[in-house]
């Protein structure tokens, strides 16, 4: 370590500052703020932390917009947001919820730092574990809509997702459960009779493809691959950080 808290080759002069877009919800950024601390500890030792700008909003709000399909009501919102995550000193944003990707477009357009793409992230990992076909798990507008489907399939990948009857449970499962902080085994147990459906359809791995799913369902609960958006952004955000 050297005098100027040099270790990895990363002064903290060299770390940039993370700029999250949180609140969708609270319980997920909550990990992403726990993730990516112990990420920067993990890398540079001693008492290192991540140089973090959050902006939270409240999901009350967006969770109205999203189910009235008013996003353009909803990017304004997330615009409005990311300008001031820019203008606080971030030096990249991440947008902590796979849903609200759908206005990352809208975002990107207006601000002049990078932003680290959830599908994208996702899609690399997954290139890397040479998988081909995957399961998605998510809301609605996730597993049904291109903004985050098309995103994947460009990078060479088949995305299977649940029928819609089991769509419309998982859907239900994120906004009144997780999403509330609610975590119930019969729930566990619903997710995990649809990753295996998924799986003898094909996928090799499954997207867990909205961040508060890691909360109930883990990598302990099956043996099939399952790709933890949460885990996977923070684990970005790190990389990024200290690159
Ligand atoms: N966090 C979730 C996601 O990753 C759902 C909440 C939202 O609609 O933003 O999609």
């Amino acid at each position: 370590m050297g005098q100027d808290g040099r270790k990895n080759g990363v002064s903290d002069h060299a770390m940039k500052t993370i700029g999250l877009l949180g609140g969708m919800t609270w319980e997920s950024t909550e990990l992403y703020y726990r993730w990516i601390n112990q990420g920067i500890k993990q890398r540079l030792g001693e008492l290192n932390s991540a140089k973090i700008v959050l902006v939270s909003v409240n999901f009350q709000e967006i969770n109205a917009l999203q189910h009235r399909g008013d996003w353009a009501e909803a990017g304004r919102v997330l615009i409005e947001s990311a300008q001031k995550v820019e203008r606080a000193g971030a030096d990249f944003l991440l947008i902590c919820t796979n849903t609200m990707h759908k206005v990352a477009e809208q975002v990107e357009a207006v601000i002049q730092i990078p932003l680290l793409h959830l599908a994208d992230i996702t899609a690399q990992r997954i290139i890397q574990h040479e998988m081909r076909t995957v399961g998605l798990l998510g809301t609605k507008f996730t597993m049904q809509q291109d903004f985050y489907r098309a995103r994947l399939e460009n990078y060479g990948l088949n995305v299977i997702v649940p029928s819609e009857a089991d769509q419309e449970k998982v859907h239900r499962i994120i906004y009144q459960e997780l999403a509330l902080g609610i975590v119930k085994d019969q729930s566990r147990n619903e997710y995990l009779r649809i990753v295996d459906g998924m799986r003898n359809e094909g996928a090799e791995g499954v997207i867990e493809g909205c961040t508060e799913i890691v909360m109930l369902l883990q990598q302990e609960h099956t043996n099939i691959p399952l790709f933890d958006t949460t885990a996977i952004h923070a684990e970005a955000a790190v990389n990024h950080a200290v690159s």
